[in-house]
């Protein structure tokens, strides 16, 4: 069996790569699973998708846990924990990145034995139009890296899965799925079939048992107070909202209002702050400013600057 993940950001169009992978693997003749499993179900979350394919029924349910194929739409999910992009990542597994950097700088960067690739076709975000386009990238990608699905089946299961999306989509769909296919020939069924789990490999969870007490002793972390702040929205943000304080006149009950997350604070003297640990870039409040002070720059672009400006490296994870 095929055990195959999607990790990437929420609007990056993972749900529709398993989809794509999912549809293609069915008419090569597979018995096929896939499924998305959102977190916060907010544009710019780390969210991931699953495919699993055989040739014979499938009785696996859940997570999977043991993947063959871990494919990453945005490399900056990574270092992540909560985005789980290494979970049940073994020496046998392919990690398919979306990322500038060289496959050896990954390996030096994670410290693992497995083949690690990168696939630079849409390295870069410039537009959030252009977000929903590296599902079909990454679909393509797979579908060569597993070596059991014509181009012809991708081709149709990208059709089939973006018919309603009308002509040009699909179009430009086919064209980065099927350079993503050409880039990857080198590696055509590179991804194996893991085997199946057996009962008598079963290892319990490492958990850690929680004496029974009150919920505020026992879960001390969800249960104190104001404990959000050291969540860092600001991580999923492929936009960054820039204020332009010459053009701002300073009516800070807009934004600061209309800023969901409560990331905009407001000075003694009336000016709006951003705060971008947890800003999550999505571009409200630069919809609603009044006068247009506040520009929507690329998150790795205002990286590079700031990084110019503090005289360091760009923008690795
Ligand atoms: S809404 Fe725009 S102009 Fe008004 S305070 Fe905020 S940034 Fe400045
Ligand atoms: S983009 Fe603007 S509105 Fe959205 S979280 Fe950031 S500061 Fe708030």
């Amino acid at each position: 069996m095929y055990r195959i993940r999607f990790h990437g950001r929420g609007g990056q169009g993972m749900k529709t790569a398993s989809r794509i992978l999912g549809n293609a693997f069915f008419e090569a003749g597979f018995e096929v699973q896939d499924a998305p499993r959102y977190g916060a179900e907010r544009r710019g979350a780390p969210i991931f998708a699953y495919v699993r394919a055989a040739r014979e029924p499938i009785n696996e349910r859940g997570i999977i846990q043991h993947p063959d194929l871990v494919i990453v739409a945005d490399d900056t999910l990574v270092p992540v924990p909560a985005s789980g992009v290494l979970a049940g990542v073994s020496a046998h597994t392919v990690l398919l990145i979306n990322s500038i950097d060289a496959p050896d700088v990954w390996r030096n960067r994670l410290n693992i034995d497995g083949p690690i690739l990168t696939l630079p076709v849409a390295a870069r975000v410039e537009d959030r139009a252009d977000l929903p386009y590296i599902g079909a990238t990454c679909a393509g990608a797979a579908a060569q890296l597993v070596g059991v699905i014509t181009q012809q089946a991708l081709a149709h299961a990208i059709e089939t899965e973006l018919g309603g999306l009308g002509g040009a989509v699909i179009e430009r769909n086919l064209e980065n799925a099927l350079g993503a296919w050409e880039f990857m020939a080198a590696h055509q069924g590179l991804v194996c079939e893991g085997v199946a789990p057996r009962v008598q490999d079963y290892q319990r969870p490492d958990w850690a048992d929680l004496p029974l007490e009150t919920a505020r002793l026992s879960a001390p972390t969800i249960y104190t107070a104001a404990n959000s702040i050291e969540v860092r929205t600001g991580l999923w943000r492929t936009l960054r909202p820039v204020i332009d304080y010459s053009r701002c006149n300073r009516c800070w009950w807009v934004c600061s209002t209309f800023c969901p997350d409560g990331a905009i604070a407001v000075s003694k003297d009336g000016q709006p702050q951003i705060d971008y640990d947890h800003c999550k870039g999505c571009m409200v409040c630069v919809a609603q400013c009044p006068p247009h002070a506040i520009a929507a720059i690329p998150e790795h672009q205002a990286q590079a600057e700031e990084a110019q400006l503090a005289g360091t490296p760009g923008d690795s994870p």
